[in-house]
């Protein structure tokens, strides 16, 4: 659909959702998240004060999101739009064509390194953008600032304590090299890990021959036990590498979205992580 189209849409749907108080049946204020850590920030920071959408669906890869004209209409009915600015474009247009002052974008509170969009692989990277969300939902909605402050402490510490348990829990391994299948986790390096990914920024790029024989001979080279791939992107290449070289596929999960009817979260999908990266990589760990 075009983007005109989606924009006239979006134009004649909004003034009907807020006429029903902003999207949201109950009175609260209405908060749209672009993909599932910005949504799982939103949540441990506002409780059920606001009311949450999360515009890319679970098991939904959110890289190749594309809005429906419905989510169009939540992005300009919403009291607040938390996204970040060139990870999704789809979400990207909706913004600038249909949220007016009611976007917040996460990409300039983080320190993004080299164009990569996967920050919050860096716990200490969700905290910084937690704090901004913080200040922008006391804004929208300063009868409940004093909670949004104090839950922002809360989610503040429990980040700190992966942050930590990350540093302690890789501090002695065998090896640093961990083969993934796309280069989301550049920003773990500061644990002392290197990548080496199978394919690009995306988990659509398509390894070249020549990109697969340089990974074999490092992989031969540094002793890697273990091919990594991930949760919702199709793990087909990492598990042909894995059995051609004879070594053990895993699944290490970048948290993009949570798989349809999962029960776990950000903070244990991390703790899962490092516990993989631990087993893969020969490391000491402390009981
Ligand atoms: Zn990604």
């Amino acid at each position: 659909m075009s983007r005109v189209l989606l924009l006239v849409l979006a134009l004649t749907l909004a003034p009907l959702l807020t006429a029903c108080g902003a999207g949201s049946s109950d009175g609260r204020p209405t908060v749209v998240a672009s993909f599932y850590p910005l949504q799982y920030v939103v949540s441990q920071l506002a409780g059920s004060h606001v009311r949450v959408l999360d515009l890319t669906q679970p098991g939904v890869e959110p890289h190749d999101l594309e809005l429906k004209v419905r989510q169009v209409a939540e992005v300009s009915a919403a009291d607040l739009v938390v996204y970040e600015h060139g990870l999704q474009p789809s979400v990207d247009d909706a913004v600038a064509n249909n949220a007016g002052d009611h976007g917040l974008d996460v990409a300039p509170l983080v320190d993004l390194r080299g164009g990569n969009p996967h920050f919050w692989l860096d716990p200490l990277r969700l905290a910084r953008a937690a704090r901004g969300i913080e200040a922008r939902l006391a804004k929208v909605d300063p009868a409940h600032a004093g909670d949004y402050a104090a839950n922002l402490a809360t989610l503040t510490a429990t980040l700190e304590d992966v942050d930590r348990e990350y540093r302690t829990g890789l501090a002695h391994c065998e090896r640093n090299l961990v083969v993934t299948s796309h280069d989301a986790f550049g920003y773990q390096e500061k644990y002392g890990l290197r990548f080496a990914p199978l394919a690009g920024l995306s988990p659509d790029a398509e390894p070249s021959p020549a990109h697969l024989d340089r990974l074999r001979s490092l992989i031969d080279r540094e002793h890697i036990t273990t091919v990594f791939s991930e949760t919702l992107a199709s793990p087909k290449m990492a598990d042909t590498l894995s059995h051609d070289l004879g070594l053990e596929a895993a699944v290490l999960d970048p948290i993009e979205g949570v798989a349809q009817g999962s029960s776990k979260d950000y903070v244990s999908i991390m703790r899962a992580n490092l516990a993989s990266l631990q087993k893969a990589n020969g490391c000491e760990v402390a009981s």
